[in-house]
């Protein structure tokens, strides 16, 4: 459940649009279901995040407002972020058909910033 504050921003808070871009990336490439998550998109609200600072993101969709994806598997897309002889990346996540987390995760350093969208390249899980 969301606080009501929890010091650092307000939440839940609309999608800030390089994340919305990030997603809108991901689901560039087309996999069961991806339709059904961007309609949603329209409809999601960030409600959470992560305290190790990097750029992870929970999202919660209006259920009323949005269809459930028929989604083949709870992390339909990603892409890596490596650069040099980092390894990072972002997953997509999906929970009972509903968006449920942009996940950033690094073996390094926490990734603090999304990247442009141009630079990712979305892989859609097999
Ligand atoms: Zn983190």
């Amino acid at each position: 459940m969301p606080t009501e504050d929890d010091g650092a921003e307000d939440l839940p808070r609309p999608l800030r649009q390089p994340e919305r871009a990030v997603i809108e990336r991901l689901l560039a490439v087309p996999f069961p279901g991806r339709d059904e998550l961007l309609a949603q998109l329209g409809h999601t609200v960030v409600d959470g995040g992560c305290r190790c600072g990097c750029a992870t993101i929970n999202l919660s969709v209006e259920r009323s407002a949005a269809a459930p994806a028929p989604v083949v598997t709870t992390a339909p897309v990603s892409a890596d972020l490596g650069e040099g002889d980092s390894y990072a990346g972002v997953i997509l996540l999906v929970r009972d058909g509903f968006l449920s987390c942009l996940e950033v995760y690094s073996i390094d350093e926490p990734v603090r910033s999304l990247p442009p969208a141009d630079t990712i390249r979305p892989r859609p899980a097999r």
